[in-house]
C-alpha cells in the first residue's frame, strides 16, 4: 500500500525566526492530532533548512529542499548540492516546479539531470508535472503532462522509478484558488499511473505515490483523497500557516 504524502512547499516564504515559529506549531499540532498512516514533509527555503533541521529529527515531520544542483561541488555560483542537502538533513527535494520551470527556464533535460542526481545521493524527488491553461484548453494536457514525467524519469533505472514521488499541479492551479475538480485530478493522475505501468510495469506504478497540487485548501483535501490514484498532496499557500496545513494533514 502506498503511505499517503502531504508536503508543504514553503516557497519564498519565512524568515529563519517565523520558520521555527511555523514548525514549533507543526509540532505541538502533529503530538495531538497525528495518525501516523500518513507521512508529513515540509520544504522550507534553502536559508532556513539547516536551523529547522534539528527541530525536526526524531519528529513526525520529514524534512526537504525545493531545488538543487545536479552535481557534488563545483564552480556552480548560487546553487546547492545534494551532498549539502544531504548533510544536514533533507530526506527530499521538489524537482521541476512550474515556477522553476517558468521563471527560471530549467527545462526537461536538466530537471531529469536532477532526479537523477537526488536518486544517487538518497535524496527523494519530488517531481512536478502539469499544463498550462493554455495546453488544457487546446487539449494537450495529459501530452504535456506525460511528457514531462517520461522525461523527468528519463535518467533511472527502473527499479529507481518506485521511489519518485510525482506531483501532478496543473499550473492554472498554483496559486490561483481554481482546483482541479476531483474527476480531471483523478483522470491525470491514473493517466500517470498507466504511463508508469507502461514503461516500467505494474508493481512499480502501484509503488508510486502521486500528489495533487493546485490551490490544494483544508475544505477540498477530503475529497481529493478520496480519489483512488491520489496519493497525498503538494501544498502551497495552505501550508504556510499551522492550522490549516494541520487540517490538511489530518485529512479523513
Ligand atoms: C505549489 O506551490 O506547489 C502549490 C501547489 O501552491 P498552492 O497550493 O498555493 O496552489
Amino acid at each position: 500500500m502506498r503511505t499517503p504524502l502531504i508536503a508543504g512547499n514553503w516557497k519564498m516564504y519565512k524568515t529563519v525566526g517565523e520558520g521555527v515559529e511555523l514548525v514549533e506549531a507543526l509540532l505541538k499540532g502533529v503530538e495531538v492530532g497525528y495518525v501516523d498512516d500518513r507521512q508529513v514533509l515540509i520544504c522550507p527555503p534553502f536559508t532556513a533548512l539547516y536551523p529547522l533541521a534539528p527541530l525536526l529529527a526524531d519528529s513526525p515531520i520529514a524534512l526537504g529542499a525545493q531545488n538543487m544542483y545536479p552535481a557534488d561541488q563545483g564552480a556552480f555560483t548560487g546553487e546547492v548540492s545534494p551532498v549539502m542537502l544531504q548533510d544536514i538533513g533533507c530526506q527530499f527535494v521538489i524537482l521541476g516546479h512550474s515556477e522553476r520551470r517558468q521563471i527560471v527556464g530549467e527545462d526537461d533535460a536538466l530537471i531529469s539531470q536532477k532526479v537523477t542526481s537526488a536518486m544517487e545521493h538518497g535524496l527523494t524527488p519530488v517531481l512536478c508535472v502539469g499544463e498550462t491553461k493554455p495546453q488544457r484548453d487546446a487539449g494537450e494536457a495529459e501530452t504535456v503532462t506525460l511528457g514531462q514525467l517520461r522525461a523527468g524519469l528519463g535518467g533511472l533505472a527502473a527499479e529507481q522509478v518506485r521511489d519518485v514521488v510525482i506531483a501532478y499541479e496543473p499550473v492554472w492551479a498554483i496559486g490561483t484558488g481554481v482546483t482541479a475538480t476531483p474527476g480531471d485530478a483523478q483522470a491525470m493522475h491514473a493517466a500517470i499511473r498507466g504511463a508508469l505501468a507502461s514503461h516500467y510495469g505494474q508493481s512499480t506504478a502501484d509503488a508510486v505515490r502521486i500528489l495533487y497540487g493546485g490551490s490544494v485548501k483544508p475544505d477540498n483535501i477530503d475529497v481529493l483523497m478520496a480519489q483512488p490514484d491520489i496519493d497525498g498532496a503538494l501544498v502551497g499557500g495552505a501550508s504556510l500557516q499551522a492550522e490549516s496545513f494541520l487540517r490538511i494533514v489530518n485529512f479523513q
